[in-house]
């Protein structure tokens, strides 16, 4: 007997009691948190997804996956089944939405289509389902030419709300509902002859090849242009694609017993509990979203529909013990019948995610490991800006809705155009709008803030910019926006183009000209100046607790880089233990220049002492400054590491100095030899010229100089009863012959200093030219720490000049998604990272207990502090102020993540 063959075919379709929510991946949010909704038992309108990998295969192959249409045709066979009308009955239809739905939420920015399965014969089987409603029903209809032609065929969509103006101008309204079925039509007429004219075919009025096109066109725009920009923004991996969920109809819009909402089981703005929500009687649930009518808050539902409103309450309270978190909800009610259409763990602002933390552990529905989980550096680090420090100077010209929190002054602009233009030139603006839609993406990403006229807290604007973390003020109706003029018109005056104002996204005030700022209490109280305990706000408790649980969490250290005795303060109030990186060059700035150009430039050993001699006890000072400060606590100083031109008169104006004292016939001897000298130094590529080690070895005496300084100062705060713990850092060592040579100059100096004093001098080098990396082993024979320069190992491992590549072309690369970030800002694991792992563990084998640091930029940067703790790196340092961050983050890193994504 021959084997039989079994093939199973792929599954892409799945009803929605077949999924639940944690199938994100495969089903997307929306279709995940369908499915989970319907197997909690929730009133959710039957449908099926169709998953992610369906669309991966579309957009891979061009063609939808084999297997695909059969799936779809006996899921919508059940479904019809189920819900006892079929697609484009002329009688009874069942009608569908089609609508997108990724892992990450991503408001707005593809397609969605209403009402598939109408056409000129269902159109009257819907008019009837709804108790003879005409209008309705037309309306309905041109609706989904609307729709349809605009996202699948692409047909122009001014054109349609040309022709709606038509129609509306011709009845002498301004209103829709003004319309009535006769109008709308007519108007179907019209859409119709549109959509032949631009597509150069009729309306498809066969509903299954309706649907088919619909899910190609959902599959199509995971690849629009502002969905790129988005996942580009929020780091959203380009390759997910989305899933297509494929719902039964059901409608807001039947009349004043419907509607639909959107809500919030916390307020995500400030966390506070309580539920909170828009609602909009007689609508379809884009016309909430897009801001289009005003809205009633969700509480006068209770007025409205009584049953309803109990059900919602009651089904949001349950969402919220399941979910264990704020989740954030659609609803439409048909007559009188509440059906949910989404819900998602919802996105809220940075002191929301905080506040929301704490108050779940306060209720006992997540513990502490969870709460840190849920928070994030990003969001610890946007509570850390200032807000607007307001006298009575300041009096707003108008109010709206406080969307995204912050405080934003900018000059005004009216298009994402203007706004991308000016910020290009390095201007603050702010963008105006009446509202805005997701055209707007680049010039919202481009702005320091979004106000806007019309719109409430769910509205397009307050979504998008509280997912980016901007500040926005919306639904300021007093401000008459005229786009063409540009200009608004606010309580009598006049803003044009260019004049500044500023925005105040918590209380949603708007200011004429610039606000002077304060700030944060997040700051004040790290800065100690609000004691957690006995202060009653919601927002330094949660944080205060939270980097409680962080501190006692995380393995890893957190140091600062700072070269000051105010930074090291002012990063020790922050918590930082130590500092990873005092760039000593930093302190041959100001007067000081002229002395560190006459010893580069020395040209006897007389010379090059007299400003050796000067700088000593001046450097001296620095230092015991700073261990006072960090007293008990280990300070890194780095070994000098200029690049040489930042010491050196330039030379082209040296060169026209000279040539112009010659022409007049002056004595130009002496210059004439400091253009000699400074010609001989002169660097192509200074970055990597003579710099660090380098110049320690060629100039004699000036690392002995820091050295010597650096153990007298210790020595000196010792004898006045402090503790100072130098560890002596030595830049931009490539061979551990480097190393050893500077290493046996500092040991005699240091033992000379030293003496009895108690005090004790590490000595070790910074790891930033990747041969240090790839011969740590040899490196650690000489080190007693290894402190990663991710800086320049970043700018040696790829061959970017640090200096210029961000600004000449990293935006073709970030377009090009060679980058998902920028490697200067979050580390690049596979290459820069490999050099780091492989210097640790070499470094390691070579000498057990090695002190293992990073102070590159990246130590402050969440993702890296990450990558650095899964390194098993001792410590982090970054800048005073991403001390927090740091902190925060190596807790997260050190707790076995459960639950939910904090994206
Ligand atoms: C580095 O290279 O990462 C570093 C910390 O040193 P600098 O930025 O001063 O070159
Ligand atoms: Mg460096």
């Amino acid at each position: 007997m021959a084997a039989q063959e079994e093939t199973v075919e792929h599954k892409y379709v799945y009803d929605f009691a077949e999924g639940n929510r944690d199938l994100k991946d495969l089903l997307g949010g929306k279709g995940a948190n369908l499915a989970e909704m319907t197997n909690l038992g929730l009133p959710v309108p039957p449908g099926f997804t169709i998953t992610t990998e369906a669309c991966q295969a579309y957009l891979t192959t061009g063609r939808e996956p084999d297997g695909l249409a059969g799936q779809i045709e006996a899921h919508l066979e059940a479904l019809e089944r189920e819900m006892g009308r079929r697609l484009g009955d002329p009688d009874d239809p069942l009608l569908v939405s089609v609508r997108s739905g990724a892992k990450f939420s991503m408001p707005g920015m593809m397609e969605t289509v209403l009402n598939v399965g109408l056409n000129d014969r269902s159109v009257i089987g819907l008019s009837s389902q709804a108790g003879g409603n005409d209008r309705f029903a037309w309306d309905s209809y041109r609706r989904l030419i609307q729709m349809f032609g605009k996202t699948v065929c692409e047909v122009p969509g001014e054109e349609f709300e040309h022709a709606l103006d038509e129609v509306k101008h011709a009845k002498g309204t301004h209103d829709d509902l003004d319309l009535d079925a006769d109008d709308l039509r007519g108007l179907v007429d019209a859409y119709k002859k549109i959509f032949a004219k631009h597509t150069g075919r009729e309306f498809p009025q066969e509903p299954r090849e309706q649907l088919d096109l619909a899910i190609r066109a959902v599959f199509e725009s995971w690849n629009a242009e502002r969905a790129v920009l988005y996942r580009r923004q929020e780091r959203i991996p380009a390759d997910l694609g989305t899933a297509v969920n494929v719902v039964t109809m059901v409608f807001g819009n039947l009349g004043p017993d419907s509607g639909t909402g959107v809500a919030f089981t916390r307020d995500p703005g400030s966390g506070a509990q309580g539920i909170y929500g828009d609602y909009l009687a007689n609508a379809q649930g884009e016309d909430v979203v897009a801001g289009i009518r005003n809205t009633v808050p969700l509480q006068e539902l209770e007025q409205l529909d009584k049953t309803s409103y109990d059900e919602l309450l009651g089904i949001m309270a349950r969402l919220e013990e399941h979910y264990k978190d704020l989740c954030d909800i659609e609803f439409t009610i048909e007559r009188g019948k509440l059906w949910m259409l989404q819900t998602r763990v919802g996105k809220r602002t940075a002191a929301a995610a905080f506040v929301i933390a704490g108050q779940l552990v306060d209720e006992g529905l997540i513990d502490l490991d969870e709460a840190l989980h849920r928070v994030n550096g990003a969001q610890l680090a946007q509570l850390m800006f200032p807000r607007f420090q307001l006298d009575h100077e300041f009096q707003p010209v108008a109010r709206g809705i406080g969307a995204s929190p912050g405080a934003a002054s900018g000059k005004v602009v009216f298009t994402s155009a203007r706004a991308v233009e000016l910020a290009a030139e390095g201007e603050s603006v702010i963008l105006v709008r009446r509202e805005t839609n997701p055209d707007d993406l680049s010039g919202m990403i481009a702005s320091k803030g979004i106000l806007t006229s019309r719109g409430g807290k769910t509205s397009h604007a307050a979504v998008v910019a509280r997912g980016m973390g901007k500040t926005c003020v919306s639904g300021a109706d007093e401000i008459d926006v005229n786009v063409p003029a540009k200009k608004f018109t606010v309580a009598g005056q006049t803003v044009n183009e260019g004049d500044v104002v500023s925005i105040d996204g918590t209380t949603g005030k708007v200011y004429l000209g610039e606000v002077p700022v304060m700030p944060s209490e997040v700051v004040q109280y790290f800065e100690g100046s609000l004691d957690p305990e006995h202060i009653d706000n919601p927002l330094v408790r949660a944080v205060h607790r939270i980097m409680t649980h962080a501190d006692a969490t995380r393995r890893l250290l957190v140091r600062t880089n700072a070269d000051t005795g105010a930074d090291a303060a002012r990063a020790r109030r922050f918590g930082a233990e130590g500092i990873g990186l005092c760039r000593t060059e930093h302190m041959f700035l100001g007067d000081r220049r002229e002395l560190v150009e006459r010893l580069i430039l020395a040209s006897g050993a007389r010379e090059r002492e007299d400003a050796l001699a000067a700088l000593l006890p001046l450097q001296r000072a620095d230092f015991v400054e700073i261990f006072r400060e960090m007293d008990g606590l280990p300070v890194t100083v780095r070994l000098i590491d200029p690049p040489l031109h930042e010491f050196l008169p330039p030379l082209e104006q040296l060169a026209v100095n000279v040539a112009v004292a010659q022409e007049r016939g002056e004595d130009v001897a002496k210059e004439e030899a400091l253009l000699s000298a400074v010609r001989r130094m002169h660097e192509e590529n200074p970055m990597l010229g003579l710099r660090g080690v380098r110049l320690g070895l060629v100039i004699p005496g000036l690392f002995a100089m820091q050295v010597r300084a650096i153990a007298e100062a210790a020595v000196a705060v010792a004898r006045d009863g402090g503790s100072a713990r130098p560890e002596i850092m030595v830049p931009l060592v490539g061979a551990v012959q480097e190393l050893e040579t500077v290493r046996a100059e500092a040991e005699k100096i240091i033992a000379e200093v030293v003496g009895d004093s108690g005090v004790d001098v590490l000595i070790g080098t910074m790891i930033e030219v990747p041969r240090a990396a790839l011969t740590a082993g040899q490196i650690a024979e000489a080190a007693e720490f290894f402190s990663f320069g991710t800086n320049d190992l970043t700018q040696m491992a790829w061959g970017f000049s640090r200096d210029d590549v961000e600004g000449a072309f990293f935006w073709r690369y970030l377009e090009l998604g060679i980058f998902g970030i920028s490697p200067f800002e979050s580390i690049d694991a596979d290459g820069v990272g490999r050099l780091v792992r492989i210097a640790a563990e070499e470094g390691r084998a070579a000498r057990p207990g090695l002190k293992l640091g990073v102070c590159g930029e990246h130590g402050g940067d969440p993702d890296s502090v990450h990558f650095f703790h899964s390194v098993g790196l001792d410590y982090v340092s970054c800048s005073p102020f991403r001390v927090p961050v740091a902190r925060l983050e190596a807790g997260r890193a050190a707790i076995t993540t459960t639950g939910s994504d904090s994206r």
